[in-house]
Order: C-alpha cells, then structure tokens, then sequence
C-alpha cells in the first residue's frame, strides 16, 4: 500500500472567537482509503463535497485533526515538516488550475528542474538537463529545447498543464494526486493529459488519486472510483460497476445526470433537489439525507457505515 486514509477527519475553523465560540467546517468526516501501487483510484462528487481536502490531506499539505494518514506503511499523520521533506519527493501534486500553480517569473526549465535540485536527485547539471528534457518530451512539449526556455505567459493552458504534470513526473513519485488536472482544458488537449497520466502509471507503476466532477473522465482513467458527498464515501466499487450498478442514491443520480452522446436528446435533471451543504457538525444521520429523494427516519438519526454489498463493491446507505 503506497499511501493509506484510515478514518481520516478534517475541519476548517470558521470564525475564531473565544475558546468556546470557535466553529468549524467539516470538510472530510472519516475516510478510510488506500491506494495501490499501479492503480488510479478516481474521486468524484459535486464542487463542495470535500475532494480537494481528502487530497491534500493525503499528501499531507493539511493535517487531519482525527484519523491517520500512512505512506509506505510509515504513520505521517504528525510527523514535522523537517521529517516529512525527504519523503516528499515521492507523493506529488498536480493541481486544477494550470494559470495559478506555475511562478510566472521562472522557465519552464527552472520549473520542472526545482525538485530536483531541492531534493538532490541529480549529481551533475548534464543530468540534470537530460532529465528535465526528457521529461518535457514525455508531456509532448516538442521539441523540448525550446519549451524550457519560455515562461509560463508564453504558453497556452494545454501546454502549461503539461508543465505541471512535467514538474511531478521529473520526481518519478510513488503517489500522485491529480486535482481536477483537465477540467479547465478544451477537449483534444484533455484527450492527451489523460493519456499523459496513463502511460505514467503504465510505465512506472505510479499509484494516483484522480480527482474530478466529471463522471465520464473518472469511468475513463481509473480503475476503481470513490464517490464523496459531505466529506465521506458514500459508494466504492470498480469503475465499471459504479457506473453500470451504481446502488446509493447520490452516485445514482450522478450517473442519471450524466449527458446523452447522442445531443438531440433532452438532457437529463438529476433526481435530487438543492445543492452540497456545509457541514458545520460531525454528520449524525446520512451526510446525503436531507437531499436523497429516499431518505426514512432513520437515515437523520444514524449515519450508514461504509459495507461490502458485493465483491468489492462498498456502499454507505440504510436502504441497500
Ligand atoms: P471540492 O474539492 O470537492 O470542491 P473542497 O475540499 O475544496 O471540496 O471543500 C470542501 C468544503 O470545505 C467546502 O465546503 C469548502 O467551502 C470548504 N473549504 C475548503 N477549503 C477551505 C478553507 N481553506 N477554509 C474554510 N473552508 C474551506
Ligand atoms: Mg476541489
């Protein structure tokens, strides 16, 4: 097991009163999850359902105030920065939004080549720079000579995502969590990153956690997909089964609002009403009751644990 959520907790304080006064946002409430070598386990859920925190806190850029997060098998949940930055190398992020997360100032070459020299991966410039070409190339920026010298204004976001992705496969990680990684590109260029990221988990064996909104791309690139509503995993199977067979009423409705390939076709409206909440209280009930169409009394009263309904295939609801 690379990395390992087990009963992962993460709150956000809202205001910072008194002592007493302090509120909080509960963003991931108890997640257990585990990530294999060589497999891509896809998150999906609505904006607000708390994926970007399960993430993050997955490579340990936010620390769970409950729960424990494992990398190879070592606990991290609190070990200090100074410990944690040679394991870093390994568990890499590739964020959504290819404008924000490169530092304009730098060159492409700068950019990808920072890690390496933070963490001493390379012993001689030459190896250096074949490295980060290499690297370039393998993101099809071709020719690479010419990309590492150019600034980030000076390329399109297709391109600049393909820098951020460049950046975390120069450090050949264990880990990677891909945060949205294309949901800000056109579709052609989509198509590419996706392949990008498959054939580095083909080739290295590297283990993702793919993050989107966007079920279609989640059936495409992963092997097995968690479905998230209010910080917790309302469903888990493989991708194929979530898809075909999905059983809680929310990855029903994820499926159902899915659009017809075949455009003269109405689309669909999801069978659940209203929008993701803030959760300011540990859920009691279902974190989806007061939207599930189904919901009885005592999905408010008790929350659903996470159970095996088939060959592993995991599901958190009362009415399963
Ligand atoms: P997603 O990535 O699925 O859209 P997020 O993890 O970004 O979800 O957010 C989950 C919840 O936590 C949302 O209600 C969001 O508003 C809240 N949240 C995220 N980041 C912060 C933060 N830094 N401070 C306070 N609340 C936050
Ligand atoms: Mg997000």
């Amino acid at each position: 097991m690379i990395v390992k959520l087990e009963d992962v907790w993460v709150r956000y304080p809202l205001s910072r009163g008194g002592l007493l006064s302090t509120t909080y946002l509960h963003a991931v409430n108890g997640v257990t999850l585990e990530f294999e070598e060589g497999k891509i386990e896809g998150v999906i859920g609505e904006s607000g359902s708390g994926k970007s925190t399960l993430g993050r806190t997955a490579l340990r850029l936010i620390q769970p105030y409950r729960g424990k997060v494992y990398w190879d098998g070592v606990d991290v949940t609190k070990l200090p920065e100074r410990k944690l930055r040679k394991m870093r190398k390994d568990f890499q992020l590739i964020q959504q939004d290819p404008y924000g997360a490169l530092d304009p100032r730098l060159s492409v070459y700068d950019i990808v080549s920072e890690g390496l020299r933070v963490h001493k991966l390379v012993s001689s410039k030459d190896e250096e720079r074949e490295l980060v070409l290499k690297t370039l190339a393998s993101v099809k920026l071709t020719p690479p000579e010419a990309f590492a010298e150019k600034k980030p204004d000076e390329l399109s976001g297709g391109q600049r995502q393909r820098v951020a992705i460049a950046r975390a496969l120069v450090m050949r990680p264990k880990f990677i969590v891909a945060d949205e990684p294309v949901s800000m590109l056109d579709a052609s260029t989509r198509g590419q990153i996706l392949e990008i990221l498959k054939e580095t988990r083909e080739k290295y064996g590297t283990s993702m956690m793919f993050i989107t909104h966007d079920i279609a791309i989640a059936a495409y690139i992963s092997d097995s997909i968690s479905v998230i509503y209010g910080g917790t995993i309302v469903e888990r199977a493989d991708s194929d089964t979530i898809v075909r067979n999905p059983l809680h009423p929310y990855t029903a409705a994820l499926i159902q609002a899915v659009p017809d390939p075949n455009p003269d076709k109405p689309v669909k409206e999801p069978n659940i009403k209203g929008e993701v909440e803030p959760l300011l209280d540990e859920p009691k009930g279902c974190v989806f009751y007061k939207r599930c169409p189904l919901a009885k009394d005592i999905c408010r009263t008790e929350r659903p644990k996470l159970r095996e309904v088939g060959n592993g295939h995991y599901v958190a609801c009362h009415l399963v």
